[in-house]
Parts: C-alpha cells; structure tokens; sequence
C-alpha cells in the first residue's frame, strides 16, 4: 500500500506480526457481527476476516486508505467498507464485536459514543495509549471509568510498545477487553442526569464530596470527609438517585 501518511488523522500502523495475532487471538468466536474503527491498511482486518465474521463493517475516515481497502477486501462480500468519521456517524447495528486502534486524541469520545449506543456492543478490543488503559481500570473512580464501568467489565489484556508501529508514537499502548454487563448499572433514562453528575463531581474532584454535595443543596447518607474518587461505582449511582429523587 503506498498512501501517503496523514498525521491529522493519527496515523500509526501496527507493524508487528505477533501483536496483530494475540489481538485476534481475543476473538474467541466465528459467525460475528463486527465492527472495525480506523483500520488503516488492514493489518487487523486481514487477520479478523481468518476468523469467518458474519459481517464486517469498517469505518475509516481517509479516502486515500479506503481507496485502498476497497481493493483488497472487495472480493469479500460481508465486507462493508464505509468512509466516515465514526465521530459523525450514525451506528445504528447490533455489533456483537467492536475492533479498533484509533488515534488517541479522541479514544474517550469514541468510547462514550459506543458505550452509550442504542444497543451497545457485546464485546470491545480495543487499543488505547497505556495511561488511558490504565485509567479506565483503576480501582480509583474517574470522570471515564465512572460512566464505561456502568456498562462494561474491562480488562487489561497486555501492553504493547511503541516500537510494533510505524511511524513510532510517542506514547505506548495497551489492549483492553470490554464485556458487557448483563445488566446495564444505570437506565437508559438516567444517562443523561448521570453524565452531567460525575462531570461536576470529576471536575472539582479534590474538594469532599460532602462541600460538593452541600453546593447542590443534598442532604446524603455519605456525607463525610471522602472524596468522589474514594467511593465504589455503585455507591456514586447511588447518591446520584438521591440526588435525583
Ligand atoms: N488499525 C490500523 C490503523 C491504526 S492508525 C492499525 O492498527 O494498523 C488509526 C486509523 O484510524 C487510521 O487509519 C486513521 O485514518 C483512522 N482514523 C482516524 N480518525 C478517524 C475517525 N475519526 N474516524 C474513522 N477513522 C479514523
């Protein structure tokens, strides 16, 4: 593939020939529904399409690399290959798999956007620069690991380092695994009022969550000296139903 790099786009290739099989060796079933973002020249795809996918769509933004995709992967006839922005787009299938490594700039986007879809994924592996990893699953709550916990287990499979791309980022990477939850933390009526209220909490999080109650004129149960951050994720949706009530 001889397409020019475009950096406005994020454009790092997986390289490595091993990390591209322990990817797809997450993939433990066939017959799937899946859903590539940003993929590139195909390194991944080529290596999901051995897994016999029922569909599979790829969304990438750079015409110049769809181009190229067209050419490889036309002779497949579950291959639906889709030039947009996922950031724009409207994805209204079920997906039972969601692949990708995206550009970090907008890994938090793109994950709120699948997570709070009609019908979210089953299952997500997904490649995010190591601290973000790191910060999705720390046992500490966050402004992100609040609202993806409520509907996804996640798990840190392995780290990955800079050197398997090309051009080398800056930063290294991790492969996290995302399993839906049977049953959704909070209700779909309730996303809304919830994101607003871990913003606020998030956004002033070394202030106690007793001064940043106080300012929202709520009398809780857990009004001590604890930060936001301190708390378990069912113990934050439950002050927010409070709130709410
Ligand atoms: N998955 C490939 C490519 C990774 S580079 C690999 O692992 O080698 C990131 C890819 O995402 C690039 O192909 C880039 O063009 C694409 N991309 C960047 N922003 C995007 C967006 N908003 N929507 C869809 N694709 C995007």
């Amino acid at each position: 593939m001889h397409v020019k790099l475009k950096k406005k786009y994020g454009q790092n290739f997986l390289i490595d020939k091993n990390i591209v099989n322990k990817i797809i060796n997450l993939i433990n079933q066939d017959k799937l529904n899946i859903l590539e973002i940003g993929p590139g020249n195909g390194s991944l795809t080529k290596k999901i399409i051995n897994k016999k996918p029922k569909n599979l769509d790829l969304i990438e933004i750079d015409k110049d690399l769809v181009d190229e995709l067209n050419k490889t992967f036309c002779v497949y006839k579950f291959v639906n290959i889709i030039n947009a922005n996922i950031l724009k787009y409207d994805l209204k299938k079920n997906y039972d798999l969601v692949v990708s490594n995206l550009p970090y700039n907008i890994s938090s986007q793109v994950l709120v956007k699948l997570a709070l879809m009609n019908i979210i994924p089953k299952q997500m592996i997904l490649m995010f620069q190591k601290e973000f990893a790191i910060k999705l699953t720390d046992k500490k709550l966050n402004a992100i690991n609040s609202i993806i916990n409520c509907f996804y287990k996640i798990d840190i499979k392995f780290h990955v380092s800079k050197n398997c791309f090309k051009p080398i980022p800056k930063v290294n990477s991790s492969i996290l695994k995302f399993e839906k939850l049977n049953k959704s933390l909070i209700r779909k009526n309730e996303i809304e009022d919830f994101i607003k209220f871990k913003r606020y909490l998030f956004s002033h999080k070394r202030k106690s969550l007793k001064t940043l109650l106080k300012k929202l004129k709520i009398k809780s149960e857990f009004n001590s000296d604890i930060r936001a951050e301190s708390l378990k994720l069912n113990e934050l949706i439950k002050i927010f139903r409070e709130t709410n009530s």
